[in-house]
């Protein structure tokens, strides 16, 4: 991972310049692994610890949180117009966290948070093929043809791909069960356009063996146990 001179580190995580950040170090306000800091040019990687004040700006810890995404929040650390999914959380170093795989602005349901670029990047890796189970709220009934439909791919013109077999399972006339092993643009709404039947609901009910805790209410998340973590996959 990228190690940053803490000048450099500070003037952007605080954006503020480095005139600021010279004066803040000789107010002795800023420790790195709980040592006042004073040289601008000590270089601070992931395995660095940064406070400012009684503020964490670097934990050194890794942090994985699972979140109830309500309709209407955006998957995007910040957003002029609407409420994100980091706005929804009270974690201490949330600057820190990114998102791993974001949902739509009207579907629900689990997104996870991490500042563990490794086991994010394992799982959006299209070779990991981790699974994505979402639940589907149709306009029209649905009918067999689109299981075998889902299941041989879609082409899409835009991306020249076809989308890889994805499992779906009726569940009642207006109510699908889709598995995919990727996430490209919109696609469950784009794979049900095919039919011409427009996704009314949409909520993401698990990632891979991971499945969105039924204590969670919208909008509520929690830290993954070290199990949950490493059962993911
Ligand atoms: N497919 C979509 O169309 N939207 C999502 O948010 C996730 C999958």
């Amino acid at each position: 991972s990228k190690r940053a001179r803490l000048d450099r580190f500070l003037s952007s995580e605080l954006k503020i310049n480095r005139k600021d950040v010279r004066l803040m170090l000789a107010q002795s306000r800023v420790r790195v692994d709980g040592t006042v800091a004073k040289d601008i040019q000590q270089l601070v990687d992931e395995f660095s610890h940064v406070s400012l004040d009684d503020r964490i700006l670097k934990s050194n810890t890794p942090s994985y949180v699972m979140l109830n995404k309500p309709v209407g929040v955006v998957s995007a650390t910040r957003d002029a117009k609407h409420k994100t999914v980091i706005d929804l959380l009270a974690h201490p170093v949330k600057s820190e966290l990114h998102i791993v795989g974001r949902l739509d602005l009207n579907t629900s349901g689990l997104v996870l948070l991490t500042n563990d670029g490794r086991w994010s990047r394992k799982l959006m890796s299209p070779e990991a093929k981790v699974d994505k189970r979402y639940r589907v709220t149709l306009q029209n009934p649905l009918s067999d043809d689109y299981i075998h439909a889902f299941a041989k791919g879609f082409y899409f013109e835009f991306e020249d791909i076809t989308t890889q077999a994805a499992k779906l399972e009726i569940i009642s006339e207006y109510v699908a069960e889709v598995i995919l092993t990727e996430g490209k643009y919109h696609q469950i709404k784009r794979m049900f356009g095919r039919f011409r039947n427009p996704v009314i609901g949409l909520h993401r009910c698990s990632v891979g063996k991971l499945l969105l805790d039924p204590d969670l209410h919208e909008g509520s998340s929690r830290n993954l146990t070290a199990a949950e973590v490493d059962g993911i996959f």
